[in-house]
């Protein structure tokens, strides 16, 4: 009973060859595992069936099929698999001659595509950490070409995807995953907007609504994401979490003692401000501005207080849509 009819969550499926490396990013990005410990990781044999739902805001699972899975194998029903799938990521090992790779990402697109043609195709070129950036650049050139040139052959020009570099070793694979989920998230243009006001209302230069587990942002505002300024979200949120378990109360339940009331104000020495401020139970907001701006403090105060009131209304609003979401409630 792997996929029961009327389980309405996203699934993201994750998928590859045999060591491209598909437990070690479900194993860094949901379960805090740090990069190093990957490489102790035993091969998976079977399908695996993750469920974070209970700690993660974003609902959704995860599928490690072996690479050597076969289609024509009578033990998986690939109906019932793809046409409850959100996003399918197939993850190739740049470091590797990916050329089985390519082909095996053709077939599962193709097999994906005629079941249910609503999923959305992601392509991790993976491992690129090992990679100087011309050589980066030329593999993701050379992979996007050959996948969409397979599937322009077999007449399948209409199926789309999309490529993302990353590595588990720095935070593109973090980056990756959050463009991954917001193309599922179908509130995403309300939060948005939702941070654009706040933001101007505020003088905040950058904010990022993250799910604190997974450290994925699920919504940012509409000015262009810069690396660094995601990777120092991403570390205070660190801070945040090992500080709270260290010195937090926590409830038996609660795997963190992150909650309703956690705020963090780190100033650096370059005139900027991280604040960040718990939304609900799962997400928190990381906003970058310009210390003189924080001055104003009792105004951002004033300000989030609104955006988390309009949050918990825009899934309110689509909470008879359980598609993505749990009720940021609670109830
Ligand atoms: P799976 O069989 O697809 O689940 O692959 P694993 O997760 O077991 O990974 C296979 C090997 O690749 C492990 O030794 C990992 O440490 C290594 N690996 C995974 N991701 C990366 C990465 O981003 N960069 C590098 N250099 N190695 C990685």
């Amino acid at each position: 009973d792997i996929v029961t009819s009327g389980d309405q969550k996203p699934r993201i499926l994750l998928m590859g060859l045999r060591r491209s490396g598909k437990s070690s990013i479900q194993k860094v990005v949901f379960h805090k595992m740090s990069p190093n410990e990957t490489l102790f990781l035993e091969s998976t044999n079977k399908i695996v069936k993750d469920d974070i739902n209970n700690s993660s805001f974003v609902q959704f699972q995860i599928w490690d099929f072996p690479g050597q899975i076969d289609f024509f194998d009578s033990n998986f029903d690939y109906d019932m698999i793809f046409s409850g799938c959100g996003a399918l990521i197939f993850v190739i090992d740049a470091q590797d001659d990916y050329m089985e790779a390519l082909n095996k990402l053709n077939v599962t697109v193709t097999k994906a595509y005629k079941i249910n043609s609503n999923i959305k195709f992601e392509v991790f070129i993976h491992k690129v950490d090992g990679l100087g950036d011309d050589f980066k650049m030329e593999s993701q050139r050379d992979i996007h070409q050959r996948a969409t040139d397979d599937l322009n052959d077999s007449g399948l020009d209409q199926i789309h995807l999309s490529f993302h570099l990353t590595s588990i070793y720095d935070h593109s694979i973090f980056e990756a995953f959050s463009k991954v989920v917001q193309k599922l998230i179908p509130q995403l243009p309300a939060l948005e907007n939702l941070l654009n006001i706040l933001n101007t209302n505020s003088a905040i230069e950058k904010s990022f609504l993250f799910d604190v587990v997974s450290k994925i942002y699920i919504a940012t505002d509409s000015t262009p994401v810069d690396m660094q300024s995601y990777e120092l979200c991403c570390d205070m949120i660190d801070v945040v979490i090992d500080v709270s378990w260290i010195y937090g109360i926590r409830e038996e339940q609660d795997p963190a003692a992150f909650d309703e009331q956690s705020f963090s104000l780190i100033k650096l020495n370059n005139g900027t401000v991280l604040y960040l401020r718990e939304v609900n139970k799962f997400l928190a907001l990381v906003c970058i501005l310009r210390e003189d701006n924080f001055d104003h403090k009792g105004i951002i105060d004033y300000n989030f207080l609104c955006f988390q009131n309009a949050i918990q209304q825009v899934f309110e609003l689509r909470s008879k849509n359980l598609l993505t979401m749990t009720n940021p409630l609670g109830s």
